[in-house]
């Protein structure tokens, strides 16, 4: 296809589709006709992809996650259909800016974090292998709300990319079931019948998702919820507006808004409805699917794998059990096993506070037919598992963790340190029992994404040295190692990455008015703010340095920016007053005369998906800081190191694999490892000790109790500074030393530039095993026994 096809399509969408004389046509309306024109070709393929998936017969895999960060979608698509270049040309003499019109689109932000870009990436690499699937989850109204700064405090605006139409979905009313809450069970007849008192109608909306080359295509399938009745005609002819709309809104709310934390459990009924709402639609549309071809339910888990992203749709189990069982008619143990037979359940953290549990009471006035299969579940489990205290329900709450595992055939872990602690910790005694169903999945990142879109300065160089056979064999990285020899290409290597930070040096400039230099070393820390990722830990090590510069103006240090990105959930007070706390630092530090020729700190607002793919190819140095265990895996730590920064880190999470590809001597690693943390905390007054052994963090800690960066207000961080005296938790104290020695031993890399730059390349060549494509390949070999159909 030449760029004047493209354009021909562009122009004809943008007259027939939406109306618009060229002349007249805003940037949104070229972005949408460029959206649709590219869009018509996805569709023959994502048709193909679904015969081809009949006519072979072949298993399906069902992502269920209540979350998908997806970022932008039409770059993303143009560059996998390989339309870059015909896109780019598409606009050259129509005097519209193509970057602003890619700019344009808004960030889906249907998710967090780690957990919704997992599922996110996994979608990209699932077509792009060519295994057929559906990624299921909520349509949210709002995403991940909109981070702002006013007086450097957080402030939220709500997410409204739904307002305007979006390019990429296809409503399909006809795929639409209705889903129960609450009411009764009616156990009289032969079966058990469930009569719910409310319902809503959940609504399909399919997105297209498009693999390297456009050779497969999956679909992202995401509900909506509606009323079952428009609107109570009764109260309206009354003349009660208000009350004639209010079924409308209640069950709308459902799908309102995406809980912006993921950590923590919602004590919330609405949280629960959600999270039935999406598991209930989905696995009717799975069983609807399957009916259509088979009808053996028993023999259900050679077609159909449902992998639970978390325990958000760990309804799962006794849903299906319902399905099969209640409405099916399966004797109930014939029921369990099909269902055991399709779940498979991935665990994401191992903190106690982050693991579901819901109180028994909600639960069964909200769902109090699946109350009833959670205790027969359990039931069965410890029949079957005589002696064995373990159980699903407990102290009258049921523990989501442990029903996934008891419901699922297989358990993962995302990196090799988080599976082997969870065999120790949570699932401990359900590993004795079970211990053929833990395995290890390490996460991984899609390398179209991450690489070849967000870094083409890079992608082109390597496309230059090796080919581009890396896009989907993204081990070929490898092939590099034997060029990083040679001087001309580690100088190439090294104008990328120039060229990277002088691009984000001049962002910086445009969006906050703060100058960088882009000679500096780029030292980034982006990701939730979280007390176990440990951003004070960053920043208290950045008081010390600045310190230190003060102290000794005429050294020759090292320069650097350290910048920062990173929402806090709206209601965890202490990531709200670390974020204050790196702005208000932040505003002394660039102020200072003596020492801004050496250090910069810029704390960029709304970190989401777009963000990242701007920030990563610019930087040098990725700060993966979390106190050891804590972190499961980590993925930007992945981004990062593909991108040829080097890591400063502890031994926590996917960084342990890191280390030991890209080697030793090209990973900055410090602190404490997970049994020393454990052990640390048993030291009384393990932060005091730390402290008095450390004259840079005393007087880090003093500077942010004495109010240095808040004069009008000096009280400001004093809880902030007690936490870090007294209880800290996640050991900041005690790794203070460790870290603050390593980041020394960085300024002095730093300096050898040609040495660096060889070790930011082996990162590179040797992160290639990170790709989603090698972690897709393992759940499909070791978890749903499913094949490509390419
Ligand atoms: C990759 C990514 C994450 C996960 O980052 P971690 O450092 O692994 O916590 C979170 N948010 C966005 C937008 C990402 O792209």
């Amino acid at each position: 296809m030449t760029h004047a096809d493209l354009r021909a399509d562009m122009l004809r969408h943008l007259t027939y589709s939406f109306g618009k004389d060229p002349e007249h046509a805003h940037i949104r309306d070229w972005r949408m006709a460029l959206s649709l024109a590219v869009r018509d070709r996805i569709v023959d393929p994502w048709f193909d992809a679904t015969r081809k998936t009949y006519a072979g017969g072949h298993k399906r895999v069902y992502y269920l996650s209540m979350e998908f960060l997806i970022g932008r979608l039409l770059e993303d698509a143009i560059v996998n259909l390989g339309l870059l270049e015909t896109a780019r040309d598409a606009f050259a003499d129509l005097g519209v800016d193509f970057t602003e019109v890619l700019e344009n689109e808004p960030d889906a932000a249907l998710g967090n974090g780690g957990l919704g870009r997992l599922a996110a990436c996994f979608l990209d690499s699932l077509s792009t292998i060519g295994c057929p699937a559906y990624g299921y989850g909520i349509r949210y109204e709002h995403g991940l709300f909109r981070q702002s700064f006013v007086d450097g405090r957080q402030v939220e605006e709500p997410e409204d990319w739904l307002l305007q139409p979006h390019a990429w979905e296809f409503q399909r009313p006809e795929a639409a079931f209705e889903i129960g809450f609450g009411g009764s069970v009616d156990e009289s007849g032969r079966r058990a019948v469930w009569r719910p008192d409310e319902m809503v109608v959940a609504a399909a909306y399919d997105t297209p998702i498009v693999g390297w080359q456009g050779r497969w295509a999956n679909t992202l399938r995401l509900w909506s919820a509606k009323p079952v009745r428009a609107f109570d005609l009764e109260s309206f002819n009354r003349g009660d507006y208000v009350g004639a709309a209010a079924p409308e809104a209640l069950a709308r709310t459902i799908s309102r808004v995406l809980y912006p934390d993921d950590t923590t459990e919602q004590g919330k009924a609405l949280r629960l409805k959600q999270e039935y709402f999406f598991t209930a639609s989905s696995l009717r549309d799975v069983v609807r699917r399957y009916l259509s071809e088979h009808d053996d339910l028993r023999a259900m888990p050679e077609k159909v794998a449902i992998q639970l992203n978390d325990t958000h749709p760990a309804i799962a189990g006794p849903e299906l059990v319902r399905l099969l069982h209640d409405e099916k008619g399966l004797p109930f143990e014939d029921a369990e096993q099909a269902a055991r037979g399709c779940l498979s359940y991935t665990n994401h953290t191992l903190m106690p506070e982050a693991l579901e549990r819901w109180p028994e009471e909600l639960m069964a006035s909200l769902l109090p037919r699946h109350m009833q299969l959670i205790e027969r579940i359990d039931q069965a489990h410890a029949k079957a598992n005589p002696g064995r205290k373990v159980t699903a329900i407990e102290d009258g709450e049921v523990k989501m963790g442990e029903l996934s595992f008891m419901m699922a055939h297989k358990v993962n872990g995302v990196s090799a340190l988080h599976t082997g602690l969870m065999k120790e910790t949570v699932f401990a005694e359900l590993n004795r029992l079970h211990p053929d169903r833990i395995v290890n999945q390490t996460n991984g990142v899609t390398p179209r994404r991450w690489l070849l879109s967000s870094n083409p300065g890079l992608s082109r160089l390597i496309d230059d040295t090796i080919g581009n056979g890396w896009v989907d064999d993204l081990e070929r990285l490898s092939e590099l190692e034997s060029h990083i020899e040679d001087n001309g290409f580690r100088e190439a290597f090294a104008e990328a990455k120039a060229s990277n930070k002088r691009e984000l040096a001049r962002f910086v400039r445009e969006t906050e008015g703060v100058e960088i230099d882009p000679d500096a070393m780029f030292d980034i820390q982006i990701k939730r703010i979280h007390e176990y990722k440990r951003q004070h830990l960053n920043i208290l090590e950045t008081i010390a340095y600045w310190r230190a510069i003060q102290e000794n103006p005429d050294r020759d240090w090292t320069p650097r920016v350290k910048i920062f990105a990173g929402k806090a959930a709206p209601g965890y007070v202490f990531a709200k007053k670390i974020i204050h706390l790196v702005n208000d630092v932040a505003r002394m530090v660039n102020d200072d005369p003596v020492t801004s020729r050496f250090l910069k700190i810029v704390y960029l607002p709304n970190y989401n998906v777009s963000l990242a793919e701007r920030l990563i190819p610019a930087a040098d140095l990725s700060e993966q800081i979390s106190t050891a265990g804590k972190e499961a895996s980590g993925t930007g730590n992945m981004k990062f190191a593909l991108n040829g920064a080097l890591t400063i880190g502890t031994l926590d999470g996917a960084n342990v694999e890191i280390r030991e590809r890209v080697g030793a001597e090209n990973f900055f690693l410090f602190g404490m490892t997970a049994p020393e943390v454990v052990a640390r905390r048993t030291v009384a007054n393990h932060a005091e000790k730390a402290i008095a052994e450390s004259p840079e963090l005393a007087r880090a800690i003093g500077d942010i109790e004495d109010g240095v960066f808040t004069m009008d207000d000096p009280e400001r961080y004093r809880d902030i500074a007690q936490n870090l005296r007294g209880a800290d938790y996640f050991l900041v104290c005690s790794d203070f030393s460790s870290y603050y020695d390593k980041q020394r031993e960085v300024d002095a890399a730093y300096r050898n530039r040609d040495e660096w730059n060889q070790k930011a390349a082996l990162n590179t060549a040797r992160s290639g095993w990170f790709s989603s494509d090698r972690t897709i390949r393992g759940y499909m070999n070791d978890i749903w026994m499913a094949r490509s159909a390419l």
